[in-house]
């Protein structure tokens, strides 16, 4: 099996039908960009930054990070890049950045939350990646984003900082695409509003999962409530896809739902446009792709949104592509 993956290495990853998709990778650092080319991806979904931050003694200068981003959109050689500023708190943690002690810190002060507070460090980091956008095709992407007026505060500071290179003369993409990620309830519910105003949504089930079910994602003892495939996630998925499409925007899924084999037919179904996985799940999932028809996996979604569960949803789709092998 693993030799006829190797073959799809150049292929488009297509349906049965020929609906074209996007299969990206998770990357943490630029040297992650050799498993990604190795492995034949069309794109990286998603560069988590915060690695930078997590690899170094002290916050990342400007100069630091413009090097680090440039390197993977050059590597990447025109194919897209999508950088997620910085993703701190939570498990998250930096040395030299003390954060407040937090009876729930998944519930706390993190990601888009501290950029907005700390502005400094996130105006360093939009400028390093806007200068990087000169080398390459790089897309920007704020993480935890909950209500309509965070992603309009940041992607306003976005603005300021791009106005401000560019009265200096410095090269910056003029197509930067600004999206967020999904991966919270509240702004799933509100897709059709935030639409308006993001490029693209990056689906982050990890967090979305965490947060729908009230689970920690690290706790075991609770750990029987991850569940990718039971409907009420499903329906946040497909509600959060369709507001998209009608705005005429993209989605892609970054969280490890996009990279299982049995979430796949499900979310080409309900028509996501670009899946981010782990580098090695990559060839498999093109494999996987080239044997679904996308005009049968509408009856498949609908009767997975009309199920009670999540192991009622896995087992109709293990028995819809059991026929199939
Ligand atoms: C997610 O929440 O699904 C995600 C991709 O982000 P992270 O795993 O880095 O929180
Ligand atoms: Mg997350």
């Amino acid at each position: 099996q693993r030799a006829e993956w190797a073959l799809l290495k150049n292929a488009d990853s297509v349906s049965q039908d020929g609906k074209a998709f996007t299969i990206g990778a998770n990357i943490g650092t630029p040297k992650d960009v050799e498993a990604v080319t190795a492995n034949g991806g069309d794109a990286v979904g998603l560069m988590r930054s915060e690695f930078l931050y997590m690899d170094s003694q002290e916050l990342p200068t400007e100069e630091d990070q413009f090097e680090a981003y440039k390197a993977v959109v050059s590597k990447m050689n025109g194919k897209q890049v999508v950088v997620r500023t910085m993703d701190i708190g939570g498990d998250k943690k930096l040395p030299y950045l003390p954060l407040p002690e937090e009876m729930n810190p998944f519930l706390g002060y993190r990601a888009i939350r501290i950029s907005l507070d700390r502005q400094e460090i996130f105006r360093t980091q939009l400028r390093a990646l806007l200068r990087a956008s000169h080398f390459g095709k790089l897309a920007i992407m704020f993480p935890m984003i909950a209500t309509v007026a965070e992603f309009k505060q940041a992607k306003a500071i976005f603005e300021e900082e791009k106005a401000k290179l560019v009265e200096q003369g410095t090269p910056v993409a003029d197509d930067i695409e600004v999206g967020m990620m999904m991966e919270i309830p509240a702004a799933a519910m509100i897709a059709d509003k935030l639409a308006k105003y993001a490029d693209f949504f990056s689906i982050g089930t990890n967090d979305l999962i965490q947060y729908s079910f009230a689970a920690d994602r690290g706790n075991e003892h609770v750990s029987y409530l991850y569940q990718p495939y039971n409907p009420s996630l499903l329906r946040l998925i497909k509600r959060t896809i369709d507001c998209a499409h009608a705005k005429g925007k993209w989605v892609g899924m970054c969280g490890e739902m996009a990279g299982d084999q049995v979430a796949v037919p499900l979310l080409m179904g309900m028509g996501l446009d670009e899946f981010s996985m782990s580098a090695t799940s990559i060839l498999q999932t093109r494999s996987l792709m080239k044997t679904l028809d996308t005009q049968q996996l509408t009856g498949l979604v609908d009767r997975a949104l009309d199920a009670e569960g999540n192991e009622e949803v896995k087992q109709i789709v293990e028995d819809f592509t059991a026929v199939l092998n």
